[in-house]
């Protein structure tokens, strides 16, 4: 009996995978470097996870799900060899295409957006020379997808997490009018392929027989509907359990994205809102859903990385943790943004970074950075309640923020329900959200294998 799962991340500064048990025991991790912006070290990156872990271990894996960066795409041909660059999930669409996008796509839509995987479609398709017959039938595909793709070998895959920034619509499990509408119009009816859509963790298809060998895989071992790496990282973060309304994670990585679990989907554009359909159905109501609500700020990690080097940091904070007891607040207020811009939660293209005055004491300065971050987190939480996010019940961590003690302890006296760390920092990797993802766990789907058990 295949009972573990394998949950592999593909995310902005590596890749690595996890195996777990039926009740979320971590088994096994291996961890690679990749470059995202070059595919072809996509796949080798995933036979090298795969091939790292132990042979005792991988006998027994029965599903895998892997994650990837949301909006990074490449088109491929049918025999699923790329025809085209990846364009990562920060890369921009060209204005004229931006134009175009803006006459197709409703503004409240998230794919109405320069870095949208719709924006990129359009983007790449003008790119590519139709006339050659290698294009006659495009697909296009997610990181997550085409990495799916090298293991169970079925084009055309997706789900609904990747799926939203192309314009998926997860309230009603289709592709919207406008989407359709635009397919029509442009020409590429009958020539490009978009990807039939799955809920995360259901089974797209079994491994092929000669990737399983040379993975020392099990034959009948199920490649599964995959996710998002935030998505992953929130999973991970809230562990086995399914989440309760008002559960929310801040993510502090380069950039600082807040999601709460409502019972209604929120998106808007103009402030960079959007939501994740979050499945619990039972089996009496499998339309039953939760949905993840989010916004991203540009605040976050990559602006302390401005003016620090990674020990500096360190060193640092932990002076400024000492001098944070008894709790006092900086009277420093800043937005502290690494370039002009920001969508949430102020949304205005023409922000500029607000970093002045600046002490000479350099654990002031940090002090009045990580306080002011603190700030537009709570805002952030504010905000999403006020447009009709569940009230927040509690808040986890995740991200390369999560271990500074004095930015938690600032952000404890902003956020009234910040909940304390895991005390395994392996459980709070997206791979091992992607594991019990492939398990169904914290969905609240009972998968369908461990219903047959
Ligand atoms: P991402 O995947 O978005 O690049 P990670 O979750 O890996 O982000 O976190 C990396 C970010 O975390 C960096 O921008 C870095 O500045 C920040 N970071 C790392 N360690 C610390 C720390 N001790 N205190 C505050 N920020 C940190």
């Amino acid at each position: 009996m295949n009972d573990f799962s394998l949950g592999i991340d593909f995310g902005t500064s590596g890749a690595r995978a996890i195996a777990i048990n039926r009740t979320g025991e971590i088994l096994a991790i291996t961890r690679t470097d990749y470059q995202l912006g070059d595919y072809a070290t996509w796949q080798i990156a995933l036979y090298e996870l795969i091939m790292a872990l132990p042979i005792k271990i991988k006998r027994n894996i029965g599903r895998i799900l892997i994650d990837g960066t949301s909006a990074t795409v490449l088109l491929c041909d049918r025999q699923g060899k790329a025809i085209s660059p990846a364009m990562i999930y920060s890369d921009r669409c060209p204005l004229d295409v931006l134009e175009v996008l803006q006459q197709i796509v409703p503004n409240d839509s998230i794919a109405c957006n320069a870095s949208s995987s719709f924006a990129k479609l359009i983007t790449l398709i003008e790119q590519v020379d139709l006339a050659r017959p290698s294009s006659h039938l495009l697909y296009l595909l997610h990181q997550a997808d085409w990495l799916g793709y090298c293991l169970h070998g079925k084009l055309g895959f997706s789900d609904y997490h990747n799926a939203l920034k192309l314009g998926y619509d997860p309230q009603i499990l289709d592709y919207p009018a406008w989407l359709k509408m635009w397919l029509r119009a442009s020409g590429h009816a009958q020539s490009l392929v978009l990807p039939q859509v799955c809920a995360p963790s259901n089974p797209v298809g079994i491994i092929q027989a000669a990737i399983a060998q040379k993975l020392a895989l099990p034959l009948d071992c199920e490649i599964v509907a995959g996710t998002t790496d935030s998505n992953a990282a929130f999973i991970a973060t809230i562990g086995t359990a399914a989440p309760a309304l008002g559960t929310a994670v801040t993510s502090l990585g380069s950039t600082m994205v807040l999601k709460v679990v409502s019972d209604r989907p929120i998106n808007n554009a103009n402030y960079g809102i959007y939501s994740h359909r979050w499945h619990y159905g039972s089996h009496n109501f499998p339309q039953e859903c939760l949905w993840l609500v989010g916004g991203a700020s540009n605040v976050g990690g990559a602006v302390l990385r401005q003016f620090f080097e990674q020990q500096q940091l360190l060193d640092l904070s932990t002076i400024l943790s000492d001098r944070l007891n008894p709790y006092y607040p900086s009277p420093l207020d800043y937005y502290p943004l690494p370039q002009t811009g920001d969508r949430f939660p102020i949304n205005d293209p023409a922000l500029k970074p607000r970093l002045e005055p600046r002490p000479a004491d350099p654990v002031e300065f940090l002090h009045g950075l990580l306080e002011s971050m603190a700030r537009i987190e709570a805002q952030g939480y504010d905000l999403l309640q006020n447009m009709g996010a569940a009230p927040v019940t509690e808040v986890y961590t995740a991200g390369g923020g999560a271990k500074n003690v004095a930015w938690t302890k600032i952000r404890d006296r902003h956020l009234p329900n910040l909940q304390s760390l895991s005390t395994d920092p392996l459980k709070t990797e997206a791979a091992y959200g992607s594991a019990l993802l492939a398990l169904g766990l914290p969905l609240g789907i009972i998968s369908a294998s461990s219903a047959a058990t």
